[in-house]
């Protein structure tokens, strides 16, 4: 597993993180035991023995398979351009506990995605709009009463993206995922790779659609 940036010798197959787990305060999500998990599947499935058959013993950078994790929607770690990408994120809802008007919360979401209203009774209440959200979880964080909480925690995945001569962003499977989840999409996804890559090929150059995939 290696850090943004950090060079390492063509083996196959590159899992890399963000620096979530080196104190990062936006962290939603840590992805770390899932980068673990994943470069074991990746080892287990041989990626680096497949490629060195379907390229002659040549392996080149290009064709080597790019997992990558970030722990939160900032995805420093670039994961919309890597063959499979995994976000962490959390979904905010409104408890039932009073909102004090602080207005801690629309002053943090950096998307502009929290307004406050006017109850009934005269206080404030938090409104979110879930189409502007990006799940980062930070409201949350900074709401001293927990009026705002985490409703649901889980890992977008995104799929097919890479850069290159014919660079795509990498397509998002709806929802969000449990750990569990996303190891069985990622083994789905490594079986459909050995079944079709040849020569080299990447799987987000086989990739085109989900259903493709998952069929
Ligand atoms: S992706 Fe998020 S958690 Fe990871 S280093 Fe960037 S800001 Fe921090
Ligand atoms: S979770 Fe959504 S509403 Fe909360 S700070 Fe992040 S983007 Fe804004
Ligand atoms: S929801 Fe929380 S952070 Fe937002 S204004 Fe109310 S108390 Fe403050």
């Amino acid at each position: 597993m290696t850090k943004t940036g950090q060079k390492k010798p063509v083996t196959g197959y590159d899992v890399s993180v963000c620096f979530g787990s080196k104190g990062c305060p936006h962290v939603a999500l840590s992805t770390a035991d899932l980068a673990r998990k994943l470069t074991f599947l990746l080892t287990q499935a041989d990626i680096p023995g497949f490629l060195k058959s379907s390229t002659n013993g040549k392996i080149r950078p290009h064709h080597e398979l790019r997992i990558v994790l970030s722990d939160c929607p900032n995805a420093c770690s670039r994961p919309q351009i890597a063959d499979i990408g995994i976000i962490g994120a959390v979904v905010p809802g409104v408890g039932d506990a009073a909102c004090t008007g602080c207005n801690a919360c629309v002053r943090k979401c950096p998307d502009r995605a929290i307004r406050l209203t006017d109850t009934s009774d005269g206080n404030k209440t938090p409104v979110i709009d879930m189409n502007l959200c990006q799940r980062c979880g930070q409201c949350v964080h900074v709401c001293p009463g927990r009026t705002l909480e985490p409703v649901q925690s889980g890992f977008r995945i995104l799929l097919g993206g890479r850069l290159g001569r014919h660079p795509r962003l990498a397509t998002e499977m709806p929802g969000l995922h449990s750990h569990d989840q996303v190891v069985a999409t990622v083994e789905t996804c490594l079986n459909y790779y050995k079944t079709h890559s040849r020569n080299g090929q990447r799987f987000s150059h086989l990739f085109s659609r989900i259903d493709q995939v998952f069929a």
